[in-house]
């Protein structure tokens, strides 16, 4: 399952979802403030071999 990530125009608030096709058109709000629609942005790194450790894999952008 994809991994999208969005940021928050108004209160700056970076999140990832994971979303399934039949996800792609429910509404995306923002855990900070609750501001629906966040912009969608496309990670151009990775975090893998960073210092977490974390088990996150680099998620390749759709080409959407
Ligand atoms: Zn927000």
């Amino acid at each position: 399952m994809p991994i999208y990530e969005y940021e928050c125009a108004k209160c700056g608030e970076r999140f990832e979802l994971r979303r399934s096709l039949a996800d792609k058109d429910s509404e995306i709000q923002c855990p900070g403030c609750g501001e629906k629609n966040p912009e969608r942005v496309f990670s151009l790194f990775c975090t893998v071999g960073s210092s977490t450790g974390g088990s996150s894999g680099c998620a390749p952008a759709a080409s959407t």
